[in-house]
This record gives C-alpha cells, structure tokens and sequence, in this order.
C-alpha cells in the first residue's frame, strides 16, 4: 500500500478493508514498562487452565448460538494453544523451530444468554461504562473477572470480528476485561462465516489478553518498521496482512524490514485459515502476563458455576438425600429435558448423561467414593450446581 494513503488512514483511524478481525486497543503504556520475569521461573510453572465464561448477547434471535457453536470455539482455543491444530505441517522449515505449545488450555465454566436490546452492542457506550458488560445497561455483568476470562460474544458496527483488552490497560477497568467477538466470527459450525471462520478471532484476541501484540507493534500497519511486539523471536514486520481474506494466503518468504515475515502467527490479521501458529518468544511473554498481571486465573478451577439468573422458571431441580452415605436421588422439573454431569472435588468429570428427562433421577452409588462432588445440572439457558457429599 502506498505510504501515503496508509498515513491518511491511520489518521482517520479508519479500517483498511470493509471486513477486518482485530479493533483491539493496544495501550502505548502499562505493561511493557514492567520488565518480564526470568524465563527460567516461567517455565517452571507449566499448564495453565483459564477458566472462561461465554456471555452471548443477542438481538437478533440467529446471534443466540447454539452450544454446539460455543462449544466448537473452545475446541479451537484447546488446539491453537497447545499447537495440535491443522496447518502446522505447512510451516515454512525456517519457522519450524518457533512454534510453540503454549501449554494453556480452557475450560467452559458458564454460558450466559441475554437478549439485548441493542443491535451492535459490542461497541456501545454510556456514561463510558460499556454496555455489553454490565446487565443494567442492556449486556451482562463480568463474572469473577480476577478468576475468570470474560468472553462476550455479540455484534458491532465497525465491521471488526472482535477486540481483546491488555492487561494492565490502565483505560479498561477490571469487569470491562476479557474479550468481545462478532458472532459469525465465533467457533466454526453454526453462523461462523468465512474467511473467519475456523475460531482464530478469539485465538487472536485472548493473544491480546494475555498481553500478546500485533506482529507488526503499534497501528494498523506499520511501514516504517518503527516499533515491534516486543517479542524476540517474532522477526520485526511491517504489515497485517489484512487483505488476505480472499481465496489466497500470502506466500513465503514475503519481506520486510529486512527479514522473511511470520505472516502464519496468530497475532496478524490474514483470513483464519492463514494463520497457525505462536513461538516460543510469545509463550514467554503471555505466561509472564499471566503471573504479573492476572494471577487469579492461575487459583481459578474449572468446576462449572452456577448462575442465578432472573428468569420466569421457578421450578429448581432438587437433590435428594445430601449428605449421603450411597448414591442420590435428583428430582427434575417435569417439562425439560436436563444435560447432567458430575465432577469430583479436583474437577474431574465422573459421569455425564447429556439427555435426562424430567421426574426422579437415580444417581448410581458405584459412581462414587466418599468425598465432595458438584452436580452440575443444565438445561440450555440454566445451569444448576448441587454440592453432594458422599459419606459412608
Ligand atoms: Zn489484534
């Protein structure tokens, strides 16, 4: 692009194409004043679960996705982070070496569904709170944002997929954090479209959130090579790569700044299916961010939580003999059909029946040892929890 209009773009503030992925805000202070911690005691600290929470706001009844859809987003997050997603073998050898497990995974804990009564909510203002975070202003409120990433998934009108926040951004406070994605950018089956449609916005975005830049560094582009990520193994890199969001990927080597481009890393901006990896450079910077800035994610858990929501149904499942010295009784609300699975103390999944109807549920005695079990009960829009102890 010639220079000249990038300049006149960048000025206006405006987006380079009709359709683009990221309008993250990439805070010029805050964090990269902080020096990170000696790689040697990142490492040492291993896998890291974070634990998220999917709030999907709709206005339009085709926003409010299925679980299916959600639940393809996650599977997404758990390849990329752990470099088990396709596209690794088309790696150019240069850049093998770079690619990182970044040894964090995600577990689903919540689903909220809000309809909103905003078209375009991901972007609304008022009073400089925005109202996709709070539920007195048309979205719903962060939970536990310090244990938690907050994903609200709901449309916008600057034809942007989706925004991540820095942590540390000294202008987003703390039940404004996590990440917002465009509903037909979320996951990959449903109303996921193309060319964003394999589940890499929040990928991106969650880069953002855990303190991950552009490859390029600050702007929409940058041209001159002035400014860098801050990450040594990513190689300094002038464009987005935002037009390729047609039928091509780019090609390798594309230069500039003097070096072949890691056009391929999660941090540009190509159509999804262009991009598949992080390094190791990233891992280390993402993982420092984590301990300095959101430390609650590393004593979060993974138990499913339960949300009271202000709905019409009264109805509650019942559990029945707790404490219990051999199995349980649940006693279901008659019209629903109930998704039912049980979790030990340490968050292991001992039992799931994904179809249970309402009336008595027998719940087997040789499921269980004695100890703590949560019995997360659900039936699309309500998740129950029932603490059962097992005493004999
Ligand atoms: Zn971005």
């Amino acid at each position: 692009m010639k220079s000249w209009l990038f300049l006149l773009l960048m000025a206006l503030n405006l987006p380079l194409f009709g359709q683009y992925r990221c309008a993250s805000r990439q805070p010029s202070t805050g964090p990269d004043s902080a020096p990170a911690r000696p790689l040697t005691a990142i490492e040492a600290r291993g896998m890291i679960t974070i634990p998220i929470v999917i709030h999907i706001l709709w206005f339009t009844p085709s926003e409010n996705l299925t679980d299916a859809q959600i639940q393809s987003q996650i599977d997404v997050l758990n390849e990329d982070f752990r470099a088990l997603n396709n596209g690794l073998s088309t790696i150019p050898p240069v850049f093998a070496s770079d690619i990182a497990d970044m040894e964090i995974e995600f577990c689903l804990v919540a689903v909220t569904r809000t309809r909103t009564p905003f078209p375009n909510v991901a972007n609304l203002y008022s009073d400089g709170q925005r109202r996709a975070c709070h539920t007195l202003l048309g979205g719903h409120d962060a939970l536990d944002p310090e244990h938690y990433l907050n994903a609200w998934v709901c449309s916008r009108s600057d034809n942007a997929c989706g925004e991540g926040t820095f942590p540390g951004d000294p202008g987003v406070p703390a039940d404004e954090q996590g990440i917002f994605i465009r509903p037909d950018c979320f996951g990959t089956t449903g109303t996921a479209a193309a060319p964003f449609n394999l589940g890499r916005t929040a990928t991106h975005e969650i880069g953002h959130y855990l303190n991950l830049k552009h490859l390029w560094g600050e702007g929409l582009e940058d041209p001159l090579c002035q400014s860098d990520d801050m990450v040594d193994d990513t190689p300094e890199q002038a464009y987005s790569y935002s037009e390729f969001t047609g039928e091509d990927c780019p090609a390798h080597p594309s230069f500039s700044c003097g070096s072949a481009d890691l056009f391929m890393n999660f941090m540009n901006l190509p159509a999804d299916r262009c991009m598949s990896m992080f390094t190791n450079g990233q891992r280390a910077r993402a993982h420092a961010a984590i301990q300095t800035f959101r430390p609650g994610l590393l004593e979060a858990s993974c138990l499913p939580v339960g949300l009271n929501e202000n709905e019409e149904e009264t109805e509650e499942p019942l559990l029945l003999q707790n404490p219990s010295s051999a199995g349980a009784r649940l006693l279901l609300p008659q019209k629903d059909r109930f998704e039912i699975a049980i979790f030990d103390a340490s968050g292991r999944l001992v039992f799931n029946d994904l179809k249970a109807s309402g009336g008595f549920y027998a719940l087997d005695p040789g499921l269980f040892i004695n100890g703590i079990y949560y019995i997360k009960i659900r039936n699309g829009r309500k998740i129950h929890v029932k603490k059962l102890i097992i005493a004999r």
